[in-house]
């Protein structure tokens, strides 16, 4: 249950599983490739990525808009280390089921490590046995490390190859897929002398360079030092190492990019030197300890299901693998498994993502709020593009910082992604009631992008309104008052007025020069609170449930009967007009808000809503299904919360959506936790503490999953009974079904039947 194995050969599967099988440090990321067979299918995507890299393109219109972005970000490819060719007797390893024996590929969730091997069985009928490992080292960031062993009773030669000959994939066909612009990157310098083979790459317009230094070391019993011979082509160095009858090759590979150093070769010698006698093995073990005490907090058992405990744990190591650790960078849609998206960050983080890593991995949480933080500058520029006079407008898709979106109906119209940062600052101070934080860095970021529904609401009739503008529901473009976007609104209001008096009593000094620094006024912020109490929420009476929005309601339904299976997603099949115009959803919207923001609507209206969107909801994005299973725990829906939960579990592992060969999706690999806290345990953290509800399938006998509040660790165990522990830290109070309880050491209640 801490391996996800595979013995599957098939071409049809190489793409699906070279996703399945990255492996990543939040820094680098590769795709499980093979090393030595790099053009099995000519369309492999055989790609490395650095978090936070980007080159600009420009955005070609047929007809442009005042304010449409021009360019955008591009996560580019690099330079490829991955490839090392084998020769047996002179004759090359290929992969060709009838010549490989007892394949297994295997992800190691405990050792962070993915390792592939087989019996080959060479022309001759010779045997010869191979094992190749590889991993991302979460304790150097900049390490990747490779080591490929191989018996075989005659001449082994290893051609390791490093590659500037990269592009990045497109598919024209597939909006959710890049199209043209594959060559992101230019080649500056190549060299190899001794054990290290370099590369120096440029990308192209942004200029950022990118270095790669791999070190080899490769023995065997017959050589202890074997020789390497390197050959300079034209866009890559070759190295060879050659020996008799047994030969293990170990290549460290250094990766360091432009935007993060100034003196990438003094930065990577640096650290070549420190782990220069640190063997593959040692490295391995700095990696199983890291991992260690990521599982001991983050972990999520399940009880009565190995099949689900295998998919829930690969999903927290993926996600691990995927996020940033620095300010530069985030967790792109995909995280760094793939192309799709083009490598940008969108509201998935703050809704998605960085709800599960606030419950266990508080450091982590952080990093993601300051990406957040540093590309503010960015976000105050587009305000004023947009023509706003005030605020800042968050991208709805970046990776430095720009607006990306060249679809503004499904991009810049998506302003709750406004709310969404700001609800996620709040987050934070729920869970550490940090003042320093919101002062030095949350605060800036609450009162700009607050500021922006000054700028787009009006008042009418006494009621606050906010005009032109998409929720989630990607279905639904540039409507008036989007239930989400306007509830979330308010709540990023009324927190804006309530910090005010916070900051004020924490810090009057440091807060006053902060307001002075931003211009913030108490009339302004008075502003921010009128605006929230008399925030529009569509709401109608026949139907007892909150509108999507003005309009929809109105809207005839779209004819799901006469659609067949093989038209979803509808994006691929209907021009977007078609679909706005009828009652379809993508993906959860009211049904968010209700989750994101339960006190705003009572349960009647709430288990009315969850029945009336669900029927019209195609769940086409992947940020769906773990909403609508949240939300049916919440509702008592036991059965439909089990089903939806295994329809996210295993989303990727399944490539449900057929599209995980672009890369995981990162969101509903959260979402699809949170359908366990949030959803089967009913976890919520507020204002006035934290509470759960649980309840389990009777497809499950129970989990477990540990949380950090206030300082406090707790341990949440959920079989028969509930059991709530203090690990760590202060004693705290829990809401367990509605009764408050003050837990000093540990505390057990019967379980609520379903
Ligand atoms: C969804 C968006 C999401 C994006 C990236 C789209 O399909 O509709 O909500 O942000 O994918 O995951």
């Amino acid at each position: 249950m801490w391996q996800l194995i595979s013995n599957d050969l098939s071409n049809e599967r190489l793409l699906l599983e070279e996703s399945l099988f990255t492996i990543g440090n939040g820094y680098i990321g590769m795709r499980g490739c093979f090393e030595e067979a790099p053009n099995r299918l000519s369309n492999t995507i055989r790609g490395t990525y650095i978090n936070g890299l980007y080159d600009n393109v420009p955005i070609m219109y047929g007809e442009s808009a005042y304010g449409f972005p021009t360019i955008q970000d591009k996560q580019p490819r690099i330079m490829d280390t991955q490839t090392s060719l084998i020769y047996l007797d002179g004759e090359q390893v290929i992969i060709d089921p009838a010549r490989i024996k007892d394949y297994y590929r295997v992800l190691d969730l405990k050792k962070g490590l993915m390792e592939r091997g087989y019996r080959y069985i060479t022309g001759s009928g010779q045997e010869a046995k191979l094992v190749f490992r590889r991993m991302a080292s979460f304790a150097h960031q900049n390490l990747l490390c490779f080591d490929i062993e191989i018996q075989f009773e005659g001449e082994i030669q290893i051609v390791s190859i490093l590659d500037a000959d990269v592009s990045n994939h497109s598919d024209a066909n597939d909006p959710r897929v890049a199209s043209g612009h594959e060559k992101l990157l230019k080649l500056k310098e190549l060299d190899a002398k001794e054990n290290l083979a370099f590369c120096e790459m440029e990308t192209m317009s942004t200029k950022i360079p990118i270095l790669s230094v791999i070190e080899y070391k490769a023995v065997s019993n017959t050589c202890s030092n074997c020789s390497l011979e390197h050959s300079l082509e034209e866009n890559r160095v070759c190295t060879k190492a050659t020996a008799q009858n047994n030969i293990r090759l170990q290549k460290k590979c250094y990766f360091a990019d432009g935007i993060r150093s100034k003196h990438l070769y003094e930065d990577i010698a640096a650290l070549s030197s420190k782990y220069i006698h640190d063997s593959f093995d040692e490295l391995l073990n700095a990696q199983e300890q890291y991992l260690s005490s990521f599982w001991e907090n983050s972990d999520i058992k399940i009880l009565g299901s190995e099949k689900i405990q295998e998919a829930v744990r690969f999903q927290l190591f993926q996600l691990l693998q995927s996020v940033g650790r620095d300010e530069i960078s985030n967790i792109s849609a995909k995280g760094l498994s793939g192309e799709g998206y083009e490598g940008h960050y969108f509201w998935d983080t703050e809704i998605y993502v960085l709800p599960l890593f606030q419950m266990t991995q508080p450091e982590l949480a952080k990093q993601l709020l300051l990406y957040r933080c540093h590309i503010l500058p960015y976000a105050k520029q587009r305000a004023k593009e947009m023509g706003h006079k005030k605020g800042a407008a968050y991208p709805w898709r970046t990776i430095s910082g720009i607006e990306c979106s060249s679809y503004f109906p499904a991009g810049t119209a998506q302003y709750h992604i406004n709310a969404d940062i700001a609800y996620g600052f709040i987050q934070h101070y729920l869970y550490h009631q940090d003042e320093e934080f919101m002062l030095e860095k949350a605060a800036e970021v609450i009162y700009e992008t607050a500021r922006i529904w000054l700028e787009i609401g009006h008042w009418h009739n006494g009621a606050y309104l906010i005009d032109c503008v998409t929720g989630p529901d990607e279905y639904t473009a540039i409507v008036n008052n989007n239930f989400y976007t306007n509830a979330m609104a308010k709540y990023h209001l009324y927190w804006a007025y309530k910090l005010y008096k916070n900051l004020m009593e924490y810090n009057k000094a440091g807060f006053e020069a902060l307001c002075q620094r931003i211009g913030l006024t108490f009339e302004e912020v008075e502003e921010m609170r009128l605006a929230s109490e008399a925030m529009f929420l569509p709401f109608d009476h026949e139907l007892g449930i909150h509108a999507q929005d003005d309009g929809f309601l109105k809207k005839a339904v779209w004819d799901f009967e006469n659609t067949p299976e093989d038209k979803y997603p509808l994006l691929l099949h209907f021009h977007p007009l078609t679909i706005y115009r009828y009652q379809v959803l993508k993906q959860a919207d009211t049904v968010l808000a209700h989750f994101l923001l339960e006190d705003y609507a009572d349960m009647e209206t709430i288990s009315k809503s969850f029945n009336y969107y669900e029927k019209i909801t195609t769940h086409d994005s992947s940020l769906s299904s773990c909403i609508y299973g949240i939300m049916a725990s919440r509702c008592g829906y036991i059965k439909k919360a089990y089903e939806y939960f295994m329809e996210s579990v295993r989303l990727d592992l399944d490539d449900k959506h057929g599209n995980t060969k672009d890369g995981l999706h990162m969101a509903s690999l959260a979402g699809s936790c949170l359908a366990i806290i949030n959803g089967f345990a009913g976890y919520r953290i507020k204002e006035n503490g934290i509470s759960i509800a649980p309840i389990v399938p009777k497809e499950l006998q129970g989990y477990h999953f540990r949380i950090h509040y206030l300082g406090s660790w707790i341990d949440v165990e959920v079989n028969e009974v509930v059991k709530v522990k203090l690990l760590r830290g202060n004693p705290f109070s829990i809401k367990v079904y509605e009764t408050e309880y003050f837990v000093e050491n540990s505390i057990e209640i019967e379980r609520k039947q379903a």
